[in-house]
This record gives structure tokens, sequence and C-alpha cells, in this order.
């Protein structure tokens, strides 16, 4: 049975995007094909074939295109980005498939088209993972080795990454039509944007809120789970609300509210404690591209915009809690300054983030040996406890016991380097059950040694 392709992307106008196929590759190989994600979308795994997954095919069906989108990158505007590496294939059961790493495009600029091995393993197992942990997330189809090398801060085995999403319509494709004032394109793309995401919406407002309620209750959902993104320019911050480009992203493991990973994040615009602040600007640049469909006056589009942009605070904070709560086993009773006053004992005693949450479920001393000086941890524990019957059930459920950890990540970018993906699938496998105990997995849990740690991400480019 061939691939079931519905291309509603390649009927909007032209402006939307440029056609271009896949450049082929060498030599590829399989690495992974996620048979479980091409089932549930109506697709015989067996169609994927590595010749479609390499690019070297395009499959009955497909109409490959790069998709147009500008952004905020670090705070600076650039008109003209789009899909410089990524071909979208098409869409099946709604859902977009893109190659990532897939060849030159027009919007390729002076990169070249490809990805390394590492990034597509990354995103592989990262993205998985945030699937496992039930944080609204793009997936991962396939990856293959290309059998070309790729050359970055060295000569590097290169990568394609096959990502299923709900669209990959982002705060920068709204941007990019705003820029050109081409109110017809944005006006087109407002439509089919609500047509595919918020079929019961009709508006650019309701389109606005909608956005920002999703975003605000993802970056919460993230923050519960000591998840940095590491690059929120508004090209990689999707409409639908799904986390989307998992660059320079990472999960804390020591817990400090300013941490940041990317290495070209010097400023730590992205760090930990940032998000929600960088969430509010993107959603910010949102609303001003879409001002000229909320008002044909402009005073009085700035107004519905602020009103709008003003409900961000209140539902991030509400999420926040929310999250926070049941990670402490109080379902909407718990007092902020119980979670604040936690949080603060972790970053000064530097615990780690995971490894506190899961423990407070299970005998105090486990606990206890997170912490350097025990005696304040023994009386907010007094005070949790005195707080109401805890869920512990609950708290099982939030508090995951398998984070994709950075340093093993790095392991399995090393062997992989070296053609070894047992460290891939094993971590793989683990991660698909990020809240279940595992016998022989123990390892997996563990906080890096010293020696272990990685200090820094690089983006995937
Ligand atoms: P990202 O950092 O992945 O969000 O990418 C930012 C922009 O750079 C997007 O327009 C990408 O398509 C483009 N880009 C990143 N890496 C490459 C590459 N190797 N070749 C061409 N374009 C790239
Ligand atoms: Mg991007």
């Amino acid at each position: 049975m061939p691939i079931p392709f519905q291309n509603t992307y390649a009927r909007l106008p032209g402006t939307f995007f440029e056609k271009v196929d896949p450049t082929p590759v060498r030599a590829p190989q399989l690495i992974a094909l996620n048979s479980q994600l091409a089932s549930q979308m109506g697709i015989d795994p067996a169609e994927l074939t590595l010749e479609i997954l390499s690019g070297n095919e395009v499959p009955t069906g497909a109409e490959p295109l790069a998709m147009a989108y500008s952004g905020h990158q670090f705070g600076g505007f650039s008109p003209q980005l789009g899909d410089g590496r990524a071909i979208l294939l098409g869409e099946v059961a709604g859902k977009d498939i893109q190659l990532k790493g897939s060849g030159l495009t027009p919007f390729s600029r002076r990169g070249d088209g490809r990805s390394a091995l590492g990034p597509v393993l990354r995103e592989y197992l990262v993205s998985e993972a945030m699937a496992a942990l039930g944080v609204p997330t793009t997936r991962a189809l396939a990856a293959v080795l290309s059998g070309e090398n790729v050359v970055r801060e060295e000569i590097e085995p290169g990568g394609i990454f096959t990502r299923v999403a709900s669209s990959h319509l982002r705060i920068g494709t709204v941007q990019y039509f705003a820029a050109r004032q081409d109110h017809e394109s944005l006006e087109a793309l407002v439509n089919y944007t609500l047509a595919r995401h918020y079929p019961e919406s009709k508006t650019a407002l309701e389109l606005l809120e909608n956005v920002i309620a999703r975003q605000a209750s993802l970056i919460a959902h993230w923050m519960s789970l000591g998840f940095i993104h590491g690059v929120m320019n508004t090209d990689n911050m999707s409409l639908s609300g799904e986390t989307i480009d998992y660059g320079p992203c990472a999960f804390m493991d020591r817990f400090d509210p300013a941490k940041k990973f990317s290495y070209i994040d010097q400023n730590g615009r992205y760090a930990y404690h940032n998000q929600a602040s960088i969430g509010r600007w993107n959603l910010t640049r949102l609303a001003e591209a879409l001002l000229p469909l909320l008002h044909e006056n402009t005073d009085t589009a700035v107004e519905i915009a602020k009103g709008a942009l003003d409900k961000f605070g209140p539902l991030f904070e509400n999420s926040y809690q929310q999250r926070f709560s049941n990670k402490l086993g109080l379902p909407g009773r718990c007092e902020p300054a119980l979670i604040e006053s936690l949080l603060i004992l972790m970053a000064e005693q530097q615990t780690d983030f995971t490894l506190v949450f899961r423990h407070l479920s299970g005998p105090e001393e486990n606990l206890l040996t997170q912490f350097k000086d025990p005696e304040p941890v023994k009386a907010w524990l007094s005070k949790w406890r005195g707080s109401g019957d805890i869920d512990i059930d609950l708290m099982q459920r939030s508090n995951p016991i398998f984070i994709p950890r950075n340093h093993r990540i790095e392991e399995v970018i090393v062997a992989g380097k070296k053609n070894d993906f047992e460290p891939f699938h094993q971590l793989h496998a683990i991660l698909q059950k990020p809240f279940t105990e595992q016998a022989g997995a123990e390892a997996f849990e563990q906080t890096p040694e010293p020696d272990q740690i990685v200090p820094a991400t690089f983006c995937g480019t």
C-alpha cells in the first residue's frame, strides 16, 4: 500500500514555499525506523524504504518543498530564513513528514543543506523521550547515516532525520508575510493554521490566544522536567504548541535556575529561568505580525494584542503551579512558597533536579543523600507532610526516573560516529518508559560524575 499522502500545504499560494527535491546521497544506512509511529499514521512501515528515508527516492504522492519563514534569532530579525536543510515531503494523516539534512534548497544561504550525525541522534532520542514523558513534541520517524561526510568543527559522518510534526508552521512563518506586508498571504496563513490546528476558531485574535495558551502550558511543562530548549528563536516556536527543533537542548542534571547549555547562547538569553519571559517575547512578535488582521485601526489592534498577551503570565503561572503541585503530590492545593523553598534548597545545595523529585516519594534516607546539608531539608519535609494527603501515585506519574541525560547522549554520539548504534538503541529503549523502574538500567538514572559532565551543546547546524 503506498504512503497515503494528502498535501494541503502544497496547495497554498506559491509565496509559501519553493518546490525542491532531496539531493541523493551515496551510501545510506538505516539507523532506526519508528514502525510504531508509522503504523499510527496509517503507513505500512515496509513502505518507508531506505531509499525514501535517505532522499534518494521521492515516494509516490509526495510533493517535496522547502517552507519559507523568517525569524528573530537571539533577538535580531532575519526576514529570510526558510527550510535550508529540511524538505517537507508532504502530509500523512494530517501530520507533516519532513526530511532534515536532505540537501540544498533555495533557502540554504551559506549552509550545506546537510546534518551531522550527532544532532540527528540527539533529536531522535530527545524528541521520543519527550513524547514518552507526555510533552507535546514533534516525533522521530527515522534516522539514517548518509554515507557522506559533513564539515563542521571537524569532519563528521552525515545523517538524515525524518521528522513528523503536527505542522511546521511557526511564529516565523507569520513574520515572513508580515515583514513583506503581504496581507493576502498572511490571511491565507491564518485561515490555514486555524483549520489545521484550531478548527473551532475563526479569527486572527483566536489564533493568537490559542498559541499563547499552548505555549504557556508547554513551557511550564518543560520547566517541570528541568528541560532547556536552548534556542527559542521565533522560527523555532510552533503555532501548534509542540516542542520543535532539538538543537542545543538539554535536560539539567544539577539544578541551577540560570543554567544554559547552548554554546552560542553566551548571554544566557535562553537559560532555564528565562524561558517563560522569552516565550512571551516571542508571542509578542507573533502579535505584532498579526496586527493588521486584529483591527483596521492600529491603535485598537495594539490594545487587542496587549489584552491577549496579558493572559500569558497567569496561564503560565497556573500551569507551572499545577505541574509542580503534582510533582509534590498535592494536586491543586500546594502553596507556591512550598515549591519555591524546595527549589531554593536544591539550587543552594546543587542537587540533581530529577533525582530529588524522584526520591521525594521514596525512603527519606535516599532523598537526604541528595543533599550536602540535610537539616534544612528535614524542616522542609515536615512542612510538606503537614500540607495534606500526599498522592504518591501522582508523584510517580509526574516525576520521571529516566530522562535523556546529556552525558548519555554524548556516549551515544561518540559510539555512533564509530558506527556502533547499540548505545543508541539501549538508551532509546530505556527512555520509552521514563516513569518505570527498569532492572539493569540503574546507571541511567544517575547524575553524571564530574568527569562525565557535558558542559555545552552545539547547535545542529
Ligand atoms: P535552526 O538553528 O535549526 O533553527 O536553523 C536556523 C536556520 O538556519 C534555518 O533557516 C535553517 O534551515 C538554516 N540552517 C541550519 N543549518 C543549515 C545547513 N546546514 N544548511 C542550510 N541551512 C541551514
Ligand atoms: Mg529551526
